[in-house]
């Protein structure tokens, strides 16, 4: 058989078609309801505290802090109350022996001296008149006071807008004596020893940063429903009816929350939905991936769907093929050449043959060249994977291949997305039909930082709107397009229903997210007292 005829055969293992995405919405609706009643579910559905999205009125200046797995980043934020901001930060790498570090005061007196570093260098007066108590004694005016929201990217049972446990550390931390510990707790404990004007006023998961920082900047009156995070991993929080979130309620030991506005941010973690595979696809390269992998039967949605994973499933495909002496890939007798310096070999290393060897950069550059010959998906195959003098049918394969994988991808967000939307309620309400709705003023300032689509026909109060964030959605070509595809084959969204979504990258989520989070969090303080 020939090269093309086999490609387009494997391309074939990766179609989703609209029945098989109509029957997952389905699914992952009836896992949301079943997560927001009780514990152990697949999808989490976990509350957040956080009754109420921002509408780009909000004003005043916020600190906001994300110990990540890497990096530990402190910034300010001036929120100019008309969808605007700015932003100052500073970023530190974490050194490897606090990650592992006796105790894990070692750990938070190390991100406050960051905390006190970044306001003496950006915020001079804060500072000084911190200097001044230090020396006089002075308790600290409540105007002084930063609210922070504190991005914490690890598994936290959390019980109120700035109380959270952790549960156990990932990614290469361990120091024992903070797990089962309040994180905002400890970092006030080492803010408050500096004597710091600091108030850790919100715990923030990713997600809900950018939930938050999409609502604050996009046009119009209406709030975001979704932060949605397609990178390493990939994410989702909604904007849930508080009457629906049955755990919370039912939980006597929950936390102090706003019930004012009846609604609650909800953090799904639908990387793991359905791991029981009733609906997701599974292709062979799907089970290989899933039994190497550090966490096999868990996450298995996010295993299909995002950056860190489709990379690692077109290596499969492409190794399977190679494995296969009928199937002319990657050998001499296809370069198409004669000559002789230019057969094609794979060279010893190649990354090819590692695991995780392709970075899923390479499906956006396989889906960005429509050059004759493929000329960029040649050179980096060259440069990058140790592959050289690939001919153009070679590299038109490994594009058609690789096309199909992320296709099926983007259709999978398609379902977790049209999912939440349907479930929203959002579409039911006619188009047109809201009474004349008073418009933010300064509607559509222009902003650099932001990108929105949709279509430039729906009035702004019907629009859904949806933040995401994350290198694959950002960068990959047709990602958007293929969901829009998918979204369409729903009939409860149909043509009518994707044209009033509006999805926005929201940059900077959780600097901006955080920061937003600790202003609603004072709202809540305010509210009560
Ligand atoms: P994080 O998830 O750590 O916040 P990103 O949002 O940048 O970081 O996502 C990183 C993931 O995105 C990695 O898995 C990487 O392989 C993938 N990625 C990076 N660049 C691209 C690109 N141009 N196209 C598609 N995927 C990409
Ligand atoms: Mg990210």
């Amino acid at each position: 058989m020939a090269l093309a005829e086999q490609a387009k055969r494997v391309a074939a293992e990766f179609e989703f078609d609209a029945d098989g995405v109509n029957k997952a919405v389905k699914e992952f609706m009836r896992e949301m309801d079943e997560g927001l009643q009780r514990e152990g579910t697949e999808l989490s559905q976990i509350p957040t505290y956080v009754t109420a999205v921002p509408n780009g009125t909000e004003k005043g200046l916020y600190m906001s802090v994300d110990l990540g797995g890497t990096n530990f980043r402190v910034c300010s934020v001036r929120l100019h109350g008309n969808t605007t901001f700015s932003l100052t930060q500073s970023k530190v790498a974490i050194p490897r022996e606090l990650m592992v570090a006796k105790t894990s005061k070692e750990l938070f007196s190390f991100l406050a001296k960051q905390i006190e570093a970044f306001l003496k260098t950006h915020h001079e007066d804060h500072y000084a008149g911190h200097l001044r108590r230090r020396q006089t004694g002075d308790a600290i005016k409540e105007e002084e006071i930063f609210s922070l929201g504190f991005t914490f990217s690890f598994p936290v049972n959390q019980v109120g807008i700035n109380k959270g446990m952790l549960m156990r550390w990932t990614k290469g931390f361990d120091i024992p004596d903070a797990v089962g510990k309040d994180v905002c707790a400890l970092l006030q404990a080492e803010i408050d020893a500096l004597h710091l004007p600091v108030r850790v006023a919100a715990l923030v998961n990713d997600t809900v940063g950018t939930l938050m920082a999409r609502s604050y900047q996009s046009p119009g009156k209406t709030g975001t429903l979704l932060g949605a995070i397609f990178g390493t991993g990939t994410n989702g929080a909604y904007v849930e009816k508080l009457n629906k979130v049955a755990k919370l309620i039912k939980n006597k030991d929950a936390g102090a929350y706003d019930k004012s506005t009846g609604e609650m941010v909800v953090n799904t973690e639908w990387g793991s939905f359905d791991n029981s595979l009733r609906t997701l696809p599974n292709t062979s390269y799907d089970i290989e991936l899933d039994a190497k992998s550090v966490n096999p039967g868990i996450q298995m949605f996010e295993k299909r769907v995002s950056g860190m994973f489709l990379g690692e499933i077109l290596r499969l495909a492409l190794v399977t093929l190679l494995e296969d002496p009928n199937v002319p890939l990657f050998r001499d007798e296809n370069s198409g050449t004669n000559d002789i310096h230019s057969t094609t070999q794979i060279h010893e290393g190649s990354p090819l043959f590692r695991q995780w060897g392709i970075d899923t950069s390479f499906l956006s550059i396989c889906a960005s060249d429509n050059s004759p010959g493929y000329k960029q998906i040649r050179q980096t195959l060259d440069r990058d994977y140790m592959i050289s003098a690939v001919s153009a049918e070679d590299a038109e394969a490994v594009k058609e291949i690789a096309g199909a994988i992320a296709k099926r991808a983007a259709r999978l967000s398609a379902v977790a997305i049209a999912a939440i939307v349907i479930d929203s309620g959002r579409l039911e309400k006619t188009p047109g039909a809201a009474a004349t709705t008073e418009k933010k003023a300064d509607v559509n300032p222009p902003r650099g930082d932001v990108e929105s689509s949709g279509r430039g026909d729906v009035a702004e109060e019907d629009v859904i709107d949806i933040g995401a964030d994350g290198s694959l959605v950002e960068f990959y070509p047709n990602f958007e397009d293929y969901i829009r595809e998918a979204l369409r084959e729903i009939p409860e969204i149909g043509e009518a229903g994707e044209k009033r979504v509006r999805i926005g990258i929201a940059k900077d989520g959780s600097g901006v997210g955080a920061a937003l989070i600790a202003l609603v969090a004072g709202r809540v303080v305010d509210d009560a007292a």
